[in-house]
């Protein structure tokens, strides 16, 4: 779950880092009134959870009432990422001496995350990593122990930070680190962490992913969600308990179990099929949540054909073949159908889709030939 800059901050903010006053608005005529509440020149800035917002034109700096309303019209009329901005935020303008890159990101090979810290801040971090991977110091950090002392003040002293300098970023490299592990991140981000006119360090930018995971235990940040992050689909197979996400491919794909649905998806590719989305209905798959993906899936216009790829184990296979057949009767559409179901009553489910008109597969393999031909 992807988290607004104005509410990153306030975390970032909990967490020691050195973030500019701020406010939201969804008026420019609220932007105005804040603008004159902090004094020109103010930093105007789309709300929206895509990144890039500077490049297409959604952060502005504006050194007159006047020039805020007109700026706030402006970038509340935008569209970044296919997102409409809601909201902006506005916050008094620092005068920027240096751009800094501070992030924190999981290691999975390393198992433990990495501070990611780099004097070419500012700009599309990727882009470093790209042209100029040197650039970008790393450390692994324990989650547990956190971040040393001494260890941020190597990374400091390395993006020639001055002493005092350094004492400020010890304590926003620790406070990120931090503050990560507090709200079960996935990615937080200082982009740019600038030094101002005077010297000092200040956090300009927030950005904050949560582990979708860790949801269960992070009542506030579920709170902080954006209803309009996932599409009306997506929402509803949410409250369905199914995992979907749409792709571009034609083949929509049902399937229990993750693993299984990247396997599906991996064996669609390699017999030259394209997958239209990945989906897991879970286990105890029962007609309701069948039908809903289904519903799901053929929603989808790209789709040419479905394969639903069952592996019982506690799910029973003659409970999805119901769950199947029942879905199918509901629905007004016609797709080319290919199942296969292995696994606890297999004999009994493949007897009840033979009964219904539904050939059905033993083997993954020539499902996946089958429904990619029938995509074609
Ligand atoms: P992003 O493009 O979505 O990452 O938005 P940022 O908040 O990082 O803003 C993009 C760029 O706008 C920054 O890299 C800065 O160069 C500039 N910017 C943002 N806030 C300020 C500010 O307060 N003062 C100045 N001078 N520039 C700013
Ligand atoms: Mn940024």
């Amino acid at each position: 779950m992807k988290v607004h800059e104005c509410d990153a901050r306030e975390i970032f903010r909990r967490h020691g880092l050195p973030v500019p006053d701020w406010r939201v608005a969804a008026t420019a005529d609220d932007v105005a009134q804040a603008a004159s509440a902090f004094g020109c020149p103010v930093v105007i800035k789309a709300q929206v959870l895509a990144g890039g917002r500077g490049k297409a034109g959604g952060v502005k700096l504006v050194y007159s009432l006047e020039e805020a309303a007109e700026a706030a019209t402006h970038i509340l009329a935008l569209n970044i990422g296919g997102e409409p901005v809601r909201r902006v935020l506005v916050a008094p303008a620092v005068d920027i001496a240096r751009e800094l890159y501070l992030g924190v990101v999981i290691d999975r090979t390393a198992q433990s995350l990495v501070l990611m810290a780099s004097a070419e801040g500012g700009v599309d971090i990727e882009e470093v990593a790209a042209t100029n991977p040197s650039a970008i110091l790393r450390v692994n950090v324990d989650p547990l122990a956190g971040l040393a002392d001494w260890e941020a003040r190597q990374l400091g002293f390395a993006l020639g930070l001055s002493g005092s300098q350094v004492r400020q970023f010890v304590g926003i490299a620790q406070g990120l680190v931090e503050a990560f592990v507090d709200v079960d991140a996935s990615l937080a981000e200082v982009n740019p962490l600038v030094v101002d006119d005077a010297g000092d360090l200040q956090a300009i930018d927030a950005k904050l992913n949560i582990d979708d995971n860790a949801l269960g235990r992070q009542g506030e940040i579920e709170q902080l969600r954006d209803p309009h992050e996932e599409s009306e689909a997506e929402q509803r197979a949410r409250a369905a308990g199914l995992s979907y996400i749409k792709l571009d491919g034609t083949i929509g794909c049902m399937v229990n179990g993750a693993g299984l649905a990247m396997a599906t998806m991996d064996v669609i590719k390699h017999y030259g099929g394209e997958p239209a989305n990945f989906l897991d209905v879970g286990g105890g798959a029962g007609v309701e949540k069948i039908t809903t993906a289904f519903e799901l899936i053929l929603e989808d216009p790209n789709v040419r054909a479905v394969l639903v790829n069952i592996f019982a184990g506690i799910t029973r296979a003659d409970d999805v073949a119901a769950g199947v057949i029942a879905a199918r009767e509901r629905l007004t559409q016609e797709v080319p159908l290919v199942v296969r179901v292995a696994g606890t009553r297999e004999a009994e489910a493949l007897e009840l889709l033979e009964g219904a008109g539904i050939g059905a597969e033993r083997s993954m393999d020539s499902a996946a030939a089958q429904v990619v031909e029938a995509a074609r």
